[in-house]
Order: structure tokens, then C-alpha cells, then sequence
């Protein structure tokens, strides 16, 4: 049966360790807890928020006027094995990791470099969770969502679900909420292609060579490690939601403003990172962007802090509350926009707060 609360403080359920209460929490461990939670609040009128592992989500200090439901459903299936293909659905509510850790000990390939990504399978199409060159966006197949307009379950295919870089239908839109989600894996002992280089340096290969699918977790891990991006209750750079800014992607307009900020402001042979798009736009590094502009690691206002690890997760160290966490990442933005006319769009879902 579900768990009913009420007034649950939700920094206990958030990685950032902040936000206030709800004020109603529903614990949903079966499909049907889950459908009927959903129901009953909007039947009701009551604003909904579905929680997975709370690792992209930052909460107002006010909590949540409405009913939060925590995902708890468990449970893998291998629906279908052909052509070297396995297709596994799993239920919204496991934990990614293990996931990744088990498709890796079976000799499954294609989310081997997204090992040590919090938080559950459910959130991982919201915005296309990727890392290390892969994002899930390579291997759903289809998620099966309980449709809050038509108070259905309906099931979207890949295309449906219009993944690209951090972003999907089921970014910033309450429509759906993820009931399970089907990937498809190669049988191989081998990863993917290494497309990251700096893990393909990690692990002493090429560009799309490919290692042993253990190498490629093991490397990731470590990697992630090294920048305070793997949980660990007892590193304080970890209390984060992980990256808090996009990577900025521009236009030929935006891209110049670009080039003249930074040869004025860093000298005339300055470059900058720039990753092609396929649509002839240029992604650039807002970790980049944000060094540049004098916001280095371990930079803190008030009890916030940019990692001491890694320029891009906003921490809270310890007794910090959201408003500080709020306003170290409008620092931060402004102080980008105005070193480089970039303005930086967060990552994590805001819940009652805005940048
Ligand atoms: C240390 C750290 C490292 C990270 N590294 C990465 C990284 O490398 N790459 C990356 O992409 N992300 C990364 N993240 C962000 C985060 O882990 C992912 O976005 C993850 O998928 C969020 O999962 P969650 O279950 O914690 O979602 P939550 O934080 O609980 O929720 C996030 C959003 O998804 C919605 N949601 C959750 N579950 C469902 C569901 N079943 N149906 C509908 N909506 C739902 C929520 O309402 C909310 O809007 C990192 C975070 C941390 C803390």
C-alpha cells in the first residue's frame, strides 16, 4: 500500500540537501499507487511533483504546496533478445547505477559511460541524461507514461519522446509521468565507441576504439570521482545537483559577440572550446565560460559554494539554504553575461524558484 505523510521535509530527498516541506508525500511502489496518487491529487486540484532520486532538483525553502510522489517501483524485464539487440524495460523507480553496474556484469553494452549518474531509470528520458559521449537518447526505445490530460497510460517511441542535448516532451511539462522506460543493448563485451576524449585519454585508446565494457566503467567512475561526481555521503563537493548549468549552444550571431568578448577581454590568440552541431551551430563549455569569467573552483557566497572539484556543481557544503544556492548561480549567470554576453540556462528542474 502507498505511505501517506504529511509535511515532509524534502531535503531529506534532495542530493542539494535543501528544500522545504511538502505538504503531502505519497511513497508509490507498485504502477497502480503511482496512477492512482497522480489521480487523486488532480482530481483534487493539487499540484503534483513526481521524485525520483532528487538529484536535478532544486526546492524552494518553502517546500511543496501540493502532493509530492516519490517513485518506488521496482523491477527489470527482458521483454525481447534479437539480432544481438536485448530489450529491457525497467520500472521508473530502480535506481540508474545499479542498472548500469548489472547491464555491464551481463555483457550488455550502450550505458557504460553513464555509470555513477544518480538518481532513477524513471528520469532519465526527462533530459536525456548523457555523459561521457552517450546519452540515454541512443538506447530508449520507448517509455511508458501515465498521460495527465488524457488520464491514460500512453506509450511514446523514440521519436515521440524529441530527445536532444538535456532536454525532451518531458522537460519542464507535468504532462507524463514515466511509468517505465525500454532500452535497447548491444550483447557485447565490448563498450561503444569512445567518443569523449578526455576518456579515451583516460583509458590510453583512441576515438572510437572500443575497451572491455568493465574498462569503460571503471575509467568513467574514476573520472567522475576525481571531479566530486560520484554520491559520497562524506565529500561535501557531492552535495550538488550535479551540473547546474547547460552547455550554451549558439547561433553565428551569438557565436561572434562571443570571439569579440573573448579576444577583448583574454587577447587576440585566445580560443575557446567549440563542439559543431549538426545544425551548423557551435556548443561551447559553460564551465568554460564560467573559470573565465573569474568564478574558479571552491568560489563561495554565503554558504554556497562552486565545487572545489569541478567549476560546474553549484554545492551546498553544508547549511546552506536555497535562497543562497539561488543566488551564488545568479552570480555566476550575471557574471557570465556580462564577461561574454552568454546567458546560461540551469539544469536542474527549480520547484517553486526561479534563477
Ligand atoms: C553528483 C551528480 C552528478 C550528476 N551527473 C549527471 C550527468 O553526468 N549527466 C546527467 O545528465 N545528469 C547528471 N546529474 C543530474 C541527475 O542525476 C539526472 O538528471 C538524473 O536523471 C535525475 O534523476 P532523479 O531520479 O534524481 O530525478 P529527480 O531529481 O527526482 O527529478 C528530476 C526531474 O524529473 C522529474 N521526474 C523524475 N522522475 C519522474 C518520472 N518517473 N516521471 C516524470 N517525471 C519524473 C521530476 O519531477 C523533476 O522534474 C547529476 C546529479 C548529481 C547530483
Amino acid at each position: 500500500m502507498a505511505v501517506f505523510a504529511e509535511d515532509v521535509n524534502l531535503a531529506g530527498y534532495t542530493t542539494l540537501r535543501l528544500g522545504g516541506p511538502a505538504r503531502r508525500f505519497v511513497e508509490a511502489t507498485t504502477e497502480a499507487e503511482l496512477v492512482a496518487a497522480v489521480r487523486k491529487a488532480d482530481d483534487e486540484g493539487e499540484p503534483v511533483l513526481v521524485l525520483g532520486g532528487g538529484s536535478n532538483l532544486v526546492v524552494s525553502d518553502d517546500g511543496f504546496p501540493g502532493t509530492v510522489v516519490h517513485v518506488g517501483t521496482r523491477g527489470t524485464e527482458r521483454v525481447a533478445a534479437e539480432g544481438g539487440k536485448v530489450l529491457l524495460r525497467v520500472q521508473a523507480g530502480e535506481d540508474w547505477d545499479p542498472f548500469v553496474a548489472r547491464c555491464v556484469a551481463d555483457g550488455l553494452a550502450g550505458v557504460e559511460c553513464l555509470s555513477g549518474i544518480p538518481g532513477r531509470v524513471g528520469a532519465t528520458p526527462i533530459q536525456n541524461v548523457g555523459a561521457y559521449g552517450q546519452d540515454v537518447s541512443e538506447t530508449i526505445v520507448e517509455v511508458r507514461a501515465y498521460d495527465r490530460e488524457a488520464r491514460a497510460c500512453v506509450v511514446l517511441d523514440r521519436d515521440a519522446c524529441r530527445f536532444t542535448y538535456r532536454h525532451s516532451v518531458f522537460k519542464g511539462n507535468d504532462r507524463y509521468v514515466v511509468l517505465d522506460v525500454t532500452y535497447a543493448l548491444d550483447e557485447a563485451e565490448e563498450s561503444q565507441p569512445i567518443a569523449y576524449a578526455e576518456l579515451a585519454r583516460k583509458l590510453d585508446v583512441r576515438p572510437g576504439d572500443r575497451v572491455t565494457l568493465k574498462e569503460a566503467r571503471d575509467a568513467v567512475l574514476e573520472l567522475r570521482r576525481g571531479k566530486g561526481m560520484v554520491l559520497d555521503a562524506t565529500d561535501p563537493d557531492t552535495r550538488s545537483a550535479g551540473s547546474f548549468f547547460t552547455n550554451p549552444i549558439l547561433d553565428p550571431d551569438r557565436l561572434a559577440e562571443l570571439e569579440r568578448r573573448v579576444a577583448e577581454r583574454l587577447g587576440p590568440d585566445a580560443t575557446f572550446p567549440r563542439y559543431p552541431e549538426a545544425d551548423g551551430r557551435v556548443k561551447t563549455s559553460a564551465a568554460w565560460l564560467i573559470d573565465r569569467a573569474g568564478f574558479t573552483k571552491g568560489h563561495a557566497r554565503g554558504p554556497a559554494r562552486i565545487s572545489t572539484k569541478h567549476t560546474l556543481a553549484l554545492t551546498n557544503p553544508g547549511g546552506a539554504g536555497t535562497a543562497d544556492l539561488l543566488a551564488l548561480a545568479r552570480e555566476v549567470r550575471d557574471g557570465v553575461r556580462d564577461a561574454f554576453g552568454v546567458e546560461l540556462v540551469n539544469e536542474p528542474v527549480l520547484v517553486g524558484v526561479t534563477l
